[in-house]
């Protein structure tokens, strides 16, 4: 299918083409058609599958069909909810980018930054607004915004709206539009939640859905090195100096450890900023303007901090901590083998972490060859404990003094387990919780 094929206007293919598509993504060639239907839509798509360019073309089309008489005042036509400031920011890029050979106005719309230039853009008029709901809920109870003339919503990584406690903001938000409007949900997963979301906004929806990238995707090449718990910073900062990484973004489960990290690997020499939820949005877009431009080599990043981040060619994703939810990972690893370009993931494992580590190799179908670097062997009483038999940890493989002796698999690296042991039945981990269960007993921290 090519992107001629899509019923789209000369200017939004030219911009396409600017970009260098040659083709619509799955979830593009999908989801398009019934968007320019005028119908709902439930849309199953992470970062990565093309999902933005999903929605913000077919949304501009339908924009672009009504003719603007150029002496009325703009009005929100079109409204973007997403979870994240960096997210609101990068979907208010592709709106300008796929939108550059057509005349609307745009306002991202953010918190931790002064609310004025926000009034001001809104003041003079905007046909569609990129938001984050709590910002947004400031300007409307301010009476600084007016969005009875939306046409379009679009709730971007619904799922993690709700993960973040947004649903009660999501529905005052909601309670002040037009009640007919098309809306369009995108979520990477179906829960209870998101169920109860979409049968209270979304008339007869179309649904679409495409695979989760990791799953199929052969560009992201997945390892797991284990190290103590201890020495994970050590090791990553040796990694990163021996294999000379320009651009590697990593992340942690808590904002301390991101600080501790970042400041770790500035004291020996490689260049590294922290992004999460404590600091100043100044910092944050600063960091990622740094990270971008390439004049910082490592971004350290929690997960709310990097969620739907996409940073051209990135090749390297670096789990200094396992994510204790299993869907993390797949958000995280998709960061990297975006858009064609091959990318490598690796995940820094230490006991503690094993049971998530099962979690994931759970939920994606796979199973990782355990790798161990010289130098930064895990503790032999460790790899001894029990629990660790059967459960991926081959004892074969390792010499009296508790060493794998695993197949060499590049320089300094040594491969464990060889893929046996391989446990693929549902089993629910060391603790006997389910993933959901764990899901839901562990609130994060960002
Ligand atoms: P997204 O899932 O929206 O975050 O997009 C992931 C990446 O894919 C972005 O860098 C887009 O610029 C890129 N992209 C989107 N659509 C296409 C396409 N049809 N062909 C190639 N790259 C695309």
């Amino acid at each position: 299918m090519l992107f001629t094929d899509l019923k789209l206007s000369e200017p939004i293919l030219k911009a396409i083409s600017d970009q260098g598509y040659t083709a619509p993504s799955p979830v593009q060639a999908q989801a398009i058609p019934y968007i320019l239907e005028g119908r709902d839509m439930l849309a199953g798509a992470q970062t990565g599958t093309g999902k933005t360019a999903g929605f913000t073309l077919p949304m501009l089309e339908i924009l672009s069909r009504k003719t603007h008489n150029i002496k009325a005042p703009r009005q929100v036509r079109a409204l973007i909810l997403t979870p994240t400031r960096e997210l609101a920011a990068q979907v208010g890029e592709s709106v300008k980018l796929y939108g550059k050979y057509l005349k609307f106005k745009s306002a991202i719309i953010f918190g931790g930054v002064g609310m004025q230039p926000q009034v001001a853009a809104l003041r003079q008029g905007v046909d569609i607004v990129i938001a984050t709901p709590g910002r947004l809920l400031d300007h409307m109870s301010q009476g600084t915004i007016d969005l009875r003339h939306v046409e379009i919503l679009i709730l971007d990584e619904a799922d993690r709206m709700l993960d973040m406690g947004f649903i009660k903001d999501i529905r005052r938000v909601i309670s002040v539009l037009p009640q007919k409007r098309q809306n369009l949900l995108f979520s990477a997963t179906y829960s209870d939640d998101i169920k109860g979301l979409c049968e209270s906004i979304l008339r007869n929806p179309a649904i679409v859905e495409v695979a989760r990238r990791n799953t199929s995707s052969e560009l992201v090449t997945q390892r797991v090195i284990l190290v103590d718990c201890a020495r994970k910073s050590a090791l990553f900062g040796h990694l990163a100096v021996e294999k000379n990484w320009k651009q590697v973004l990593v992340f942690t489960r808590t904002k301390h450890q991101a600080n501790k990290l970042s400041d770790y690997l500035q004291k020996i020499g490689v260049s590294a900023t922290a992004i999460h939820g404590n600091k100043s949005q100044a910092a944050r877009t600063k960091a990622l303007a740094d990270f971008k431009a390439g004049s910082v080599r490592i971004l350290v990043a929690t997960d709310i901090a990097a969620r739907g981040l996409d940073i051209d060619q990135l090749p390297h994703v670096v789990n200094l901590e396992l994510p204790n939810i299993a869907e993390d990972y797949v958000h995280r690893i998709g960061r990297t083998g975006r858009a064609g370009n091959e990318g490598e993931a690796i995940s820094l494992v230490c006991v503690d972490e094993y049971d998530y580590l099962k979690s994931i190799e759970r939920l994606i179908g796979k199973k990782f060859d355990r790798e161990i670097v010289a130098g930064f062997e895990p503790d032999p009483a460790i790899i001894a404990m029990p629990i660790l038999q059967g459960r991926g940890l081959s004892q074969g493989n390792h010499s009296p003094s508790g060493k794998p002796q695993g197949q060499k698999r590049e320089r300094g690296t040594r491969q464990q387990d060889g893929g046996r042991n391989h446990n693929t039945k549902g089993d629910t981990g060391r603790n006997g919780r389910s993933n959901k269960q764990r899901k839901e007993g562990n609130r994060k921290s960002y």
